[in-house]
């Protein structure tokens, strides 16, 4: 038998236990070691929005271990690896269990430099921050360019780009809502914090030029407020919706300003893209940082981290013990 955290259509999700071959299609199966927390996982395990497709579902977006049966030559028996989105959790088992089977183009191989716990610290989060960054970049920001804004900046994503960031040599702008996550952002090197609340409000269509570019995680009014906040020539990167998925704002920085709006999904992100982020990762993500922001729980406590999460109580990445 296995434990894994299983979402019913009586929620919240509960712990369980399942049969160890009782699993889906797929040629590796994997000895889960850690998994994480996102936003989404909270969703998903507390019921609160409709993650899973069908029922009864193994909740967890993301999965590391070590290969314990392949099918497919190019993934060996004893490789660490980890697997992020692909639906996991959505339309297939996720990582809340002690043993998945997944098709081996959903696996990444443990990247050099990084524990199989700290690929679980940076999770489906860490990958989307990367994608916003390599995102920005791709739209032509380079250091020195101007002030980059964080939105939700204490959160798992938010917190992982201001880090991201500072350690590339922007000037980063942190806007959070939680006071007490000021000394950890400054630590993580954010040059300037703002409190949310001035980008929670509507604002005329174009405001003052403040940043160059943004990673939003929030949506809804904020995304509009920074859209209308950017530099001439200036990026966002949009990829989350912690406040809402509407967009209240006006075509005005985009065909007045050229303000480019980039859409980043880490879920389905394809493997040549994701291998990139995972290498950056690695190597541009300070791990000092990374343990700082890092807190480990047990899958026991799921649920609880669950509702915490969706509350906006929890500050940087959790991990989950699985075994
Ligand atoms: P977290 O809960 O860790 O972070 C979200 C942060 O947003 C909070 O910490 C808080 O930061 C801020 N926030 C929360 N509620 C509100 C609100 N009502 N209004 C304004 N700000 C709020 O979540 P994650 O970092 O895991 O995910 C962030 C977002 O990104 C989520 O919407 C998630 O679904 C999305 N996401 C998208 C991915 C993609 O592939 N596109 C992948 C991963 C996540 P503070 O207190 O500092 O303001």
């Amino acid at each position: 038998m296995v434990r894994a955290v299983v979402l019913t259509d009586v929620p919240p999700a509960s712990l369980v236990d399942l049969a160890a071959d009782d699993l889906p299609d797929g040629d590796v199966t994997i000895d889960v070691r850690w998994s994480s927390l996102n936003y989404k996982d909270g969703l998903a395990v507390t019921g609160a929005g409709r993650i899973a497709r069908k029922l009864p579902m193994t909740c967890g977006a993301d999965l590391a271990g070590t290969v314990a049966a392949s099918e497919n030559p190019a993934v060996r028996v004893g490789a660490e690896v980890l697997v992020t989105g692909w639906g996991l959790s959505e339309t297939r088992p996720g990582g809340y269990t002690q043993r998945q089977r997944v098709p081996a183009s959903m696996v990444t191989a443990r990247p050099e430099g990084l524990s199989l716990r700290q690929t679980m610290a940076i999770g489906t989060a860490g990958l989307t921050s990367m994608l916003c960054v390599t995102a920005l970049e791709g739209a032509g920001l380079r250091p020195g360019a101007g002030p980059v804004l964080v939105t939700g900046a204490s959160g798992g994503v938010g917190s992982l780009a201001v880090a991201l960031l500072a350690s590339l040599g922007y000037e980063v702008t942190a806007s959070t809502g939680s006071p007490d996550a000021h000394p950890l952002l400054r630590e993580l090197g954010a040059a300037e914090i703002i409190d949310r609340a001035e980008l929670a409000a509507p604002g005329r269509p174009l405001g003052k030029e403040r940043w160059a570019a943004a990673i939003d995680t929030v949506g809804s009014q904020t995304l509009a407020s920074v859209l209308a906040s950017i530099r001439y020539g200036g990026a966002v990167a949009a990829c989350g919706l912690a406040g809402g998925n509407d967009l209240p704002a006006t075509v005005l920085p985009f065909i007045l300003r050229g303000v480019s709006l980039l859409g980043i999904d880490s879920v389905m992100c394809p493997p040549d893209l994701r291998d990139a982020a995972w290498s950056r990762l690695a190597s541009d993500l300070p791990v000092s940082l990374l343990d700082r922001v890092t807190q480990v729980e047990p899958l026991s406590d799921i649920v609880k981290l669950g509702e915490q999460i969706l509350a906006g109580e929890i500050s940087g990445r959790v991990v989950v013990d699985v075994q």
